[in-house]
């Protein structure tokens, strides 16, 4: 059914190339109290270009059908199905949350259908919509599992979800998720076809809501946010007030004494810092958004705009990515951003630039935009592969190899949110209010907007992000008098991020040049934004030269982990050196000589066609005796870093060090390094038992480690295999052990078997084998001639372990 969705799909794409305008009364809508700043939808706008264009198209023709075929073949969709008494059985997924993909993705294919209009897949979305709706309970209420659960006599409720409805919400059961992604789920479809079918389920659910929650009714908050901005979505889609209340009641009910882990230990009107798991921040952030413009609220307001200082000066990557810490999925200390563990989940991005979206139409300053640009051209992008069927979760800035982006996962969040987004991107080109136009990316387009009620048809020439000349051409319907703004990036003006978190290592005084009408223009610079207030005729041409040299770019000195280290940008686009174009896959011991210049071209069948950037630099060796060697100066290549790991996984890096100092030196060719690895159990992690690197301490999480969960008390191994028999008489290990934040410690005890013939003989040591955290323990024993050695753990009870590090000598 996917094959021939995707062969009508093309079909009509020739046959639907002509122009869309939306209808009216959906454009540019500003009711009175809302965001003061439209933006202008994506419907209204039709790329042109040959970056986002193509990515569009191949998220209609692959991301959302595979994303549905795997809500089938996962049995998600089924869920429904059983809820709504179609099927049999018991709840067929493993979390209470896996409803909403189905509603992200039904989001996304109603996007879809806008520019890509496809009967099939609309009476696809009508019949999924008619389960849906069997699916709701008669009062309203819509969670598969608890309904299916109820058909079992209760057995089958998920563990996160209570026997009384709602009551676990703050928890983890998840209901008011689902419904969150429903509501916008549902306006989505009644934009896209008029039809009210699922906004009418969205609808009796939020009435529900309504009835049950409330200050003198149930006064639970939601543990996972996006409601407040589904409530929004339906209060705008039908002008009714209680839905934008119960929005504002699910904000303030919110704190405190609650956890940091989901934004509940301060009233969110009294929060300053971003904690917490970062998806459910920035979606509470974006519906404290709504809710300050629509009611104008100040003490949201200065939340979110200090919460987003917190943010963009300490707490996010170069590439845009949010979240450094997996254990919580989220915000970790200001500064600290490890790259390599880094977590910047793909959600988080998504969330990360609905945020800065929404402080733009509040303020009308470029440098939400500067962030906004960022993250979706890395670390948003990053999320989805070039072929658009695979896709990260985490999005680190450095790799060993361990990283490779899934056809799906267990927990989908990412995936059906990139389903939904990346249909949604011409929207973010151009906002407007009654007598301004806003031009904030810049990716060739043509659209029709309305500024005032005045209808102006604007188009795009760009080859952005590769090239820095953009040609904009304003056709009024009538001559008339409005100001075209038009964002100056931060990159152009030597700023690398709004609050210095990053800065450019050398200044550029190429200017941005600007003309109307071939007529040269001095910039008129306001909030960011180049101002032309002029009376605009047909066919006026407004050209804009910004520069767009390669740029070094260097971190605070606060975060540690870039001490030493530039990274590479160019325009918005972040770079990265990664294995297939650098020194015979090795990328990690890489030292850029800083010295040696760039240069950049354009490599058309390189990824579909993408500017890489060559410089010099060279390689750290480890040696037998314990120093390092520099290897001579050679050439290096660095791509943009949304495009790594669409060749296969492998060594990749954004921050590269400038001296031998802060390198990390390619391993010696010990006896354990040139030795094949196994152990009790598989893993992709279990070269790092012989990588060379010396862990800070056993809970280091910056470099990649081995370990036997989910096994726990029992006894494991890892053998190495010689190359040739050797004589050893030492081993050091390093264990992993991970204290309070998982189930990893240092083993009960540990013994070095040998190989002897066809058995294994323990070794004789010359002292006990004590396990010690953090800390080399190190074994000398009596000298044995062998062809393999082991060492054995004893796991303690109800823990598992891991080695950061074995020696052999
Ligand atoms: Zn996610």
């Amino acid at each position: 059914m996917i094959r021939i969705m995707k062969n009508l799909t093309k079909i009509l794409i020739s046959v639907f190339t002509f122009f869309i305008f939306i209808l009216p009364g959906c454009v540019n809508k500003t009711k009175s109290g809302d965001y003061p700043i439209q933006p202008v939808p994506f419907t209204s706008v039709k790329l042109t270009d040959n970056f986002w264009a193509p990515r569009i198209k191949r998220n209609a023709d692959v991301t959302i059908p595979i994303a549905f075929g795997y809500c089938k073949s996962t049995g998600r969709i089924k869920n429904f199905e059983i809820a709504g008494g179609l099927d049999t059985g018991k709840f067929q997924t493993t979390y209470p949350f896996d409803d909403s993909d189905v509603f992200k993705i039904i989001e996304g294919a109603s996007y879809s259908l806008q520019t890509y209009p496809d009967p099939k897949l609309e009476s696809y979305l009508d019949t999924l919509i008619w389960k849906i709706g069997l699916a709701q309970e008669p009062d309203g209420y819509l969670y598969t599992n608890r309904t299916i659960a109820e058909k079992h006599g209760g057995a089958g409720l998920h563990e996160w979800a209570s026997k009384k409805r709602w009551e676990m919400d703050s928890v983890l059961s998840h209901e008011l998720y689902n419904l969150g992604h429903l509501y916008e789920a549902a306006v989505a479809h009644y934009q896209a076809t008029g039809k009210r079918t699922l906004l009418n389920i969205a609808l009796k659910s939020a009435d529900l809501v309504n009835k049950d929650f409330g200050w003198d009714r149930e006064k639970v908050y939601p543990g996972h946010q996006v409601i407040e901005m589904g409530l929004v979505k339906l209060y705008r889609a039908t002008g009714e007030k209680k839905y934008l209340n119960l929005a504002k009641f699910f904000l303030d009910v919110r704190g405190p004494g609650g956890q940091e882990y989901n934004q509940a230990d301060l009233k969110p009107v009294d929060q300053t810092r971003a904690v917490g798991h970062s998806v459910r921040a920035t979606y509470m952030y974006s519906g404290m958004a709504d809710i300050a413009a629509i009611e104008n609220d100040k003490a949201y307001l200065n939340a979110i705009t200090k919460i987003w200082e917190d943010i963009v000066y300490g707490k996010i990557y170069l590439t845009g990515g949010i979240g450094a810490t997996g254990g919580n999925e989220g915000f970790a200390d200001p500064y600290v951003l490890p790259n390599m563990s880094a977590y910047c989940e793909t959600c988080a991005s998504i969330g990360d630039i609905f945020m800065n979206h929404r402080l733009f139409l509040l303020h009308g300053q470029s440098k939400y935009y500067d962030v906004l640009e960022k993250t979706l051209y890395n670390s948003m992008l990053s999320g989805v592969s070039l072929t658009a069927d695979r896709f990260f979760y985490p999005n680190p800035l450095e790799s060993n190899g361990q990283h490779q982006r899934q056809a799906w996962f267990g927990c989908a969040c990412c995936p059906s949110n990139i389903a939904r987004f990346v249909p949604a991107i011409p929207g973010y080109i151009y906002a407007v209010t009654g007598k301004e136009l806003y031009v904030n990316l810049f990716i060739s387009n043509e659209a029709n907007v309305l500024v005032g009620d005045k209808k102006i048809n604007i188009s795009q020439k760009a080859n952005f992000p590769w090239d820095g000349k953009v040609e904009i051409t304003v056709n009024p319907l009538n001559t008339d008098r409005f100001a075209l703004k038009v964002r100056i990036p931060d990159w152009a003006m030597n700023e690398a991020i709004p609050g210095g978190l990053y800065k450019f290592t050398t200044l550029n005084n190429e200017p941005v040049n600007l003309s109307v009408n071939g007529k040269k223009t001095v910039i008129n610079l306001k909030d960011g934004y180049a101002v032309l207030l002029r009376k605009w005729a047909k066919g006026d041409k407004v050209e804009i030269e910004f520069p767009i040299p390669i740029r070094t770019v260097s971190a605070d000195e606060r975060v540690a982990d870039d001490i030493g280290k530039i990274a590479v940008q160019r325009g918005p686009v972040i770079y990265c050196a990664e294995w297939p174009d650098n020194n015979r896959g090795n990328v990690l011991n890489l030292i850029i000589n800083s010295e040696a210049g760039f240069s950049s071209e354009f490599v058309p069948e390189l990824m579909g066609g993408t500017e890489v950037i060559k410089t010099m630099g060279h390689q750290a060796q480890r040696t037998l005796n314990g120093t390092v060697e520099m290897l001579p100066d050679e050439p290096m290549t660095l791509i943009p870093y949304a495009l790594w790991n669409n060749r296969g996984p492998g060594q990749m890096m954004v921050w590269i060090p400038t001296s031998g100092k802060n390198a990390k030196p390619s391993p010696a060719f010990t006896i354990a390094y040139r030795s094949k690895v196994s152990a009790s159990i598989r893993s992709r992690t279990l070269s790092s038992v012989k990588d060379q690197y010396e862990p800070a301490n056993s809970n280091d999480h910056s470099w990649p480690y081995f370990h036997w969960w989910p096994n726990k008390g029992q006894w494991e191994w890892v053998q190495y295999d010689f190359e040739k028999p050797e004589k050893i008489s030492k081993t050091k290990v390093y264990w992993f052990d991970d204290g309070t934040d998982g189930e990893c410690r240092i083993p009960d005890e540990w013994e070095i078997l040998y190989k002897s013939g066809n058995g294994w003989l323990p070794v004789k040591p010359l002292a006990s084998c004590k396990a010690t955290k953090d800390a080399w323990n190190i074994l000398t024993f009596d000298p044995v001639i062998t062809s393999a050695v082991k060492i054995r753990v004893k796991l303690k009870k109800d823990f598992s372990g891991g080695i950061h590090e074995w020696i052999i000598e």
